[in-house]
């Protein structure tokens, strides 16, 4: 390893020694830099490492909500602002119990280089609680979204920090969120979240986006191959908003999506998830927030518990991992090439362990990192407040033909860069390299404090 970057590695860790899954985006994004950074001294001059891996703040919360029988609960509130150099820091709110500051981190550095690569100016940001919200009353998710935005309304805004959704974030939240935010400033601050109801400032295809989007990412990746989504076999992971919209997606296109899953289990349903099943999905996850389970009752196909293996040993063309972060393992990588995968899709943040991302990449698999094929949601979020801005909003084919656009930008862009570096088609150094670029040129130019 570059001596800079193992310098700069090391003072991470040694920072903050329990932040792994933090430690681990790092490596994976400073490892990669090695050819940029050896082209470019200046980066090094100008402690752009030091400073790209250090947020620019911090803030920690407390979050006290009643709960339905009346006792109050407390739960911890994040919002990591990490880099504001292209633009406002930009990034979801994720409400999971295994939410923490090394999580937070993980996925604001992500977001820095994702946002940069999506052609728009957005800084990258990312936040939200360990508050549980399965098994939570409506009331009381709206009283736990009203207690986070007590806090977070005092440091967000259109042109500070814009948040939208995650994982346990969807439209229910942000519709809470925004109202109180709107009942404690008396400001109709459209610009201030993304992922906001049609009708009162959100954009069409918004809640699409993502899935979409992945697709749309993968779908070149596969053009470059000449090579198609018809006819193929796709495994995809999670059942909440990306996999969702990824399946959609993949159905629309001629493919064939057999599986899905949440954190209990996964279904295989031999014949392929139809438009019509996939409508039960939504209703069941989206409305009525059960389990997957339920679609092997209904639709009389095998049901495994996720303690007794996973979707990926499945043979497939086409994987989507869209559920979360290091769901695929190098073991588990290694199934899916043994049993003829072609490509492999993030919907998720990084959802492949750095072992089986070098499993795809030696099998010369076609793998699109979450970073760049993720990026459909947060781009659209940057229509939305583009959208937002100009007081008027675009149809869905305009903003799906801006999403597509976008998308098949940021493959260009990466695949362009892992050429220009001489790993042509390695889309991880392409992104990381190509998303890394802007931003640190950005740095350089506005001075050594920002
Ligand atoms: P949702 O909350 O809508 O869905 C998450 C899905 O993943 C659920 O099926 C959930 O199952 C499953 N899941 C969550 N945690 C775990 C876990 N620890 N183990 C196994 N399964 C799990 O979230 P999204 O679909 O919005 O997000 C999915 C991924 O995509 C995340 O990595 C997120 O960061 C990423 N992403 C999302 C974007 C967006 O626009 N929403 C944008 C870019 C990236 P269960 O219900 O049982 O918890």
């Amino acid at each position: 390893m570059d001596k800079y970057i193992e310098r700069v590695y090391n003072k991470v860790v040694e920072k903050d020694p329990d932040q792994k899954v933090f430690h681990q985006a790092a490596l994976e994004v400073l490892e990669s830099l090695e050819p940029a950074i050896k082209k470019y001294p200046i980066f090094e001059e100008f402690s752009i490492l030091e400073r790209i891996t250090e947020p620019e703040r911090l803030i920690q919360f407390r979050i006290p909500w009643k709960d339905k029988d009346g006792k109050i609960q407390v739960n911890r509130g994040f919002r990591v602002q990490f880099n504001s150099a292209l633009g406002p820091y930009k990034g979801g709110l994720r409400l999971h119990p295994t939410v923490n500051q090394g999580v937070l981190k993980f996925l604001g550095f992500e977001q820095v280089f994702k946002n940069s690569l999506t052609t728009l100016p957005m800084g990258g940001g990312k936040g939200g609680s360990d508050f549980d919200p399965k098994g939570k009353t409506d009331a009381e998710v709206e009283a736990f979204c009203e207690s986070l935005m007590f806090e977070l309304y005092r440091h967000i805004g259109q042109f500070i920090d814009v948040p939208a959704g995650d994982i346990g974030v969807g439209g229910r939240e942000i519709g809470y969120l925004y109202g109180a935010y709107r009942k404690i400033t008396n400001i109709h601050g459209t610009g201030v979240l993304t992922g906001k109801g049609g009708g009162w400032g959100g954009s069409l295809i918004r809640p699409e986006a993502t899935g979409y989007g992945c697709v749309y990412f993968t779908r070149e990746m596969l053009k470059t191959k000449s090579e198609e989504f018809k006819g193929k076999t796709v495994v995809i992971s999670g059942s909440g908003n990306v996999a969702q919209y990824a399946t959609e997606k993949c159905i629309q296109l001629g493919a064939k999506v057999i599986a899905l899953s949440d954190s209990t289990g996964w279904i295989h349903d031999s014949e392929g998830i139809t438009q019509e099943k996939l409508e039960f999905i939504k209703d069941l996850k989206n409305v009525r927030r059960g389990r997957i389970s339920e679609y092997a009752d209904k639709y009389k196909v095998d049901y495994t518990k996720t303690v007794d293996g996973s979707p990926w040993s499945l043979k497939c063309d086409i994987a989507l991992p869209s559920a979360t972060q290091n769901e695929v393992d190098a073991k588990e990588a290694k199934m899916l090439v043994d049993n003829g995968v072609i490509a492999v899709g993030e919907g998720a943040n990084m959802p492949t362990v750095p072992e089986g991302v070098e499993i795809f990449l030696e099998n010369g698999i076609l793998f699109g990192p979450g970073k760049a094929a993720n990026a459909g949601g947060v781009s659209v979020s940057g229509l939305e407040m583009a959208q937002n801005s100009m007081r008027y909003f675009w149809t869905r084919e305009e903003v799906d033909a801006k999403l597509l656009q976008i998308m098949q930008a940021i493959h260009e862009n990466a695949y362009k860069t892992s050429d220009t570096f001489g790993v042509k088609g390695n889309y991880v150094i392409g992104a990381n390299i190509a998303g890394f670029m802007k931003v640190a040129n950005a740095m350089v130019q506005q001075g050594h404090r920002v």
